[in-house]
């Protein structure tokens, strides 16, 4: 038996950042995994990090010599369905080692006295007699107390989806609400043809990006249903996009949630973060730091509401949710949703929006004239359809009135059901990516 402030569930990137932010603040946390530690997130090598986050996460920047370290890049592309319209992100991006990178964050969370247990599975929450959660039984039968307990485990969602609490959904990650990813690491045939920059063409949910080796590239897709359809969509992607001469040298498969976060990641003694939460980016499915963005003030949160050998209750949590859903949740909303009518439309209706820089631009461009001015200008010339006019329009709508709605997310739990009604009607009109899906 043994007694902490906070149990974490899952020692990957949210919950071992999550963990040092806690000891930081002066708690006694521990962090346990199903996996020992030499396997920890072993199914994803190399990972794209922007060095912008080393500055807003307060940790040292990765550099030359580090084990974690590959490379940099500082420029990102994104072409059209038809490989026009080359569109520039100015991003300095870190290529690194996910297994060596979570090392490292975790012994900074070591020394800041963050307890780690591997090989530790979760079985099931326990309860006092007020039917206060107290902590977790593992696998093992092993009782372990704590006044909070914080899901950070992944996709399987392992404690938000065993509470039974009209505050936390319970829904799988399923096939419909995630993408398989698919990763070809490759040899290029020809060393002219050098990657060393990402570029991307987000209708075929496609991209080609450096990897450890100079020669070499990663050429990745992503798809919701299953790793066959993402086979399908990855041969697509290849026909339609001239794409260096390669030889694959190794596959790598991961699955990163795709659909909206829970409405709240709150309730009596518990809090879910990282992919449990689907904190992931509309655009390209990453989710380490989208993750960081709600739990790092969710720390300070989480410290206030425990002070005093305090019960963490969900109104002394719900600035947590109010803090992530107002600001990145309400941004992401709006996105989520106009992406599933962005790319519901033909290449050639995708071209017209990156020539037009509609959704798709540069940041250095400077976008003028109305949006509307130009899908009709599109439509009257034959360069758009009216098919995808509607679609865009439909969905544009609905991203607007979700993040209109995030950003009136209740001050207190006791507004929240009709807060949810209201936000479970417009995602109902807004759909889901998978709901595009005719060749499956
Ligand atoms: C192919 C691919 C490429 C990606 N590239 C990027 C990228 O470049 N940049 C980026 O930001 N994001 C990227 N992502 C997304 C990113 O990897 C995830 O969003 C992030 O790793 C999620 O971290 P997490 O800690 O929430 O969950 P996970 O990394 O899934 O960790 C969860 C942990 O919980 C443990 N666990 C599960 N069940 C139990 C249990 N019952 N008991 C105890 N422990 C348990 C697991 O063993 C695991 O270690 C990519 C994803 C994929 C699939």
């Amino acid at each position: 038996m043994s007694n902490y402030d906070v149990v974490i569930v899952g020692a990957c990137t949210a919950g071992t950042y999550f963990s040092n932010l806690l000891a930081k603040q002066g708690l006694k946390v521990l962090v346990i995994d199903k996996d020992e530690e030499e396997n920890l997130s072993r199914r994803l090598d190399i990972f794209h990090f922007t060095h912008q986050s080393f500055q807003d996460y307060g940790l040292e920047e990765a550099k030359s010599g580090d084990e974690e370290f590959v490379r940099n890049f500082d420029l990102c592309y994104s072409k059209s369905a038809l490989d026009n319209y080359l569109k520039k992100s100015f991003l300095k991006v870190a290529v690194m080692h996910l297994p060596l990178f979570i090392k490292r964050l975790r012994k900074t969370a070591l020394a800041n006295g963050v307890t780690f247990r591997f090989g530790v599975s979760y079985d099931h929450l326990l309860y006092d007699e007020q039917k206060r959660i107290k902590g977790i039984a593992a696998k093992s039968g092993e009782e372990i107390f704590a006044r909070l307990v914080v899901d950070a485990s992944g996709i399987p969602s392992v404690v938000r989806r065993s509470i039974s609490d009209p505050f936390i959904e319970d829904f799988e990650i399923g096939p419909r609400d995630k993408f398989y990813v698919l990763l070809k690491y490759v040899e290029l045939s020809d060393a002219k043809d050098k990657v060393e920059l990402s570029t991307s063409w987000p209708y075929y949910k496609g991209w080609i990006a450096p990897q450890h080796s100079a020669n070499g590239a990663i050429v990745g897709v992503g798809a919701n249903l299953s790793y066959d359809y993402a086979r399908k969509c990855m041969a697509k992607f290849e026909r339609s996009i001239p794409l260096p001469n390669y030889k694959l040298q190794y596959e790598e498969l991961g699955c990163t949630p795709y659909r909206r976060p829970p409405f709240s990641f709150v309730t009596d003694g518990f809090l879910v973060i990282g992919d449990a939460a689907c904190l992931t980016k509309p655009m390209n499915g990453e989710g380490i730091t989208s993750a960081w963005v709600q739990c790092t003030p969710a720390a300070e949160v989480v410290a206030h509401a425990l002070r005093d050998g305090k019960y963490p209750t969900k109104e002394a949590l719900w600035k947590i949710n109010t803090l992530y859903q107002r600001g990145e949740g309400a941004e992401f909303a709006n996105l989520r949703a106009t992406l599933i009518g962005a790319v519901d439309m033909s290449p050639k209706d995708n071209d017209y929006m990156f020539k037009e820089s509609i959704v798709f631009k540069s940041d250095d461009e400077e976008v003028k004239g109305s949006v509307t001015g130009k899908l009709i200008k599109g439509v009257l010339t034959g360069q758009f359809s009216l098919k995808a006019l509607r679609s865009l329009m439909k969905s544009s709508s609905c991203g607007q009135k979700l993040e209109k709605h995030y950003k009136n997310y209740p001050d207190n739990p006791k507004d929240y059901p009709a807060w949810k009604k209201k936000a479970d009607k417009l995602w109902s009109k807004a759909g889901t990516m998978a709901d595009n899906i005719k060749d499956a």
